[in-house]
């Protein structure tokens, strides 16, 4: 139902000095809960991928299904985390949550209880009532997850969630965030410049080159315990 698939997507930006391929022809499937990393070097086409995948970009060739529906911009099923959190500083933690549905028209009582819980998960419930910049930069992140997950896409897509984050912090909110894909049964595309957080946190791992990009290595990750 939500598995992904590229056929021969492939990206290219025009620009005024000519153009850049970011991605060439690429076939790919992503299976429902697989949690795959991208990685690789700066300008390989990393980003360009996940924007691929949000609907924040078109496809230069190619077709981009989810399930059966070919994507053709931001989708419901489809949530986006970005390296650096995107709060409004206007709104409490609950009302950064609460926005997504309250767009939605959910009601006041299920909006709140909602994001209530999300706040929860990401162990952020004594800081609802907070404003994003009293909170450390980690716990903003968990702040936009919980944005994220309020709205309970059934794909994360996450670009360097936890890039400008200190070791500590980062570590903590790597275990966190495999606890609740464990729980969730999401499936989860996380964009790294760390090999070592790839490995760390996913089923699969892909590693892209660049000029053009392209995916050079495309591994599965058996995990102990895994029988298929
Ligand atoms: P990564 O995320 O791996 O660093 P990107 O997807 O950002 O790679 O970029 C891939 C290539 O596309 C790079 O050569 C980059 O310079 C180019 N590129 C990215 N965005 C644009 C853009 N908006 N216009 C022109 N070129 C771009
Ligand atoms: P994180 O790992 O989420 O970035 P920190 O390491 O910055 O968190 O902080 C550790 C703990 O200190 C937090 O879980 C929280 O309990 C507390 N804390 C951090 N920042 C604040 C703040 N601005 N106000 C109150 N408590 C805070």
């Amino acid at each position: 139902r939500d598995r992904v698939v590229l056929t021969e997507v492939s990206k290219t930006y025009d620009t005024p000095t000519g153009s850049t391929v970011a991605l060439s022809p690429t076939d790919l499937v992503i299976e429902p809960r697989e949690f795959v990393s991208v990685v690789g070097p700066s300008g390989c086409g990393k980003t360009t991928l996940l924007q691929l995948l949000g609907g924040f970009l078109e496809p230069s060739t190619g077709t981009l299904l989810v399930g059966d529906d070919r994507v053709d911009g931001p989708g419901p099923e489809r949530g986006v985390v970005f390296q650096s959190p995107t709060l409004y500083p206007w709104l409490s933690v609950r009302g950064n949550v609460e926005f997504g549905p309250k767009c939605r028209g959910v009601d006041k009582k299920t909006r709140r209880a909602a994001a209530e819980r999300m706040l929860e998960l990401v162990g952020l419930g004594e800081f609802a009532g907070k404003r994003p910049y009293e909170l450390s930069g980690g716990m903003q992140q968990r702040a936009q997850i919980a944005r994220v997950l309020v709205n309970d896409p059934r794909i994360i897509l996450m670009d360097e969630p936890f890039g400008a984050l200190d070791q500590l912090t980062r570590e903590r909110l790597q275990v966190e965030l495999l606890r609740l894909w464990r729980e969730s049964g999401k499936t989860i595309v996380f964009v790294t410049h760390s090999v070592e957080e790839a490995v760390f946190l996913s089923t699969r791992v892909l590693v892209m080159s660049a000029r053009p990009g392209r995916v050079i290595v495309d591994r599965r990750i058996q995990l102990p315990g895994d029988d298929d």
